[in-house]
């Protein structure tokens, strides 16, 4: 009998317990985000979709050495004039990238010619779109900050124009002055 009334005691205590924490939110001011019409602010060092800038890269293939999901690729031929390698084309896989940025903190040039951006609502509708293709015949998804840096950078004619404030910086948000 003792028992029998400890348990409901027991139970009735937990069920307190439980509800005075429920009535101490209930007054509190609501913390839900309306996500999409509003976004939290990301962490300086979030790691959302990489953006490429084929003007700024000198084909040194380190990122693709770095890279642990083998994503990215690239073909560069050697200029005879230049000495220097032209970028041909090149690929990243984001059906097999991880976010890792380890392709960005091996990337040699000031700025980055390979990093994160804040863009985390790329979307795909075919598997295939996943493989995005640095060509001039490519277009990039438009509405993402990724897509935006690659239609400012078709406007300009690809003409290189860096902004020296950013140059150095490690995690350029748009390394390229538009
Ligand atoms: S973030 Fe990591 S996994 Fe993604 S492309 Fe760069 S190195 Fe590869
Ligand atoms: S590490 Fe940077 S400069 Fe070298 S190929 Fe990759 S993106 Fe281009």
């Amino acid at each position: 009998m003792v028992a029998y009334f400890k348990n409901i005691f027991l139970t009735t205590q937990g069920l307190l317990k439980g509800l005075r924490v429920t009535l101490r939110h209930l007054f509190m001011p609501a913390i839900t985000v309306q996500y999409p019409h509003e976004k939290l602010t990301l962490s300086d060092r979030f790691r959302g979709a990489l953006a490429f800038h084929p003007e700024i890269c000198i084909s040194c293939e380190m990122c693709v050495r770095a890279c642990p999901s083998l994503c990215i690729s690239l073909e560069a031929k050697r200029n005879e004039e230049t000495k220097k390698k032209d970028l041909a084309w090149y690929k990243i896989d984001f059906g097999k990238c991880n976010y890792c940025r380890l392709c960005e903190e091996v990337c040699p040039t000031k700025p980055k010619s390979v990093h994160h951006t804040k863009e985390y609502e790329l979307t795909f509708t075919h598997r295939n779109d996943f493989v995005m293709d640095w060509r001039t015949n490519v277009p990039q998804p438009q509405g993402s900050e990724v897509g935006q840096i690659w239609t400012k950078f078709m406007a300009r004619g690809q003409k290189l124009s860096l902004d020296p404030k950013t140059n150095g910086s490690s995690t350029p948000s748009d390394p390229v002055a538009f």
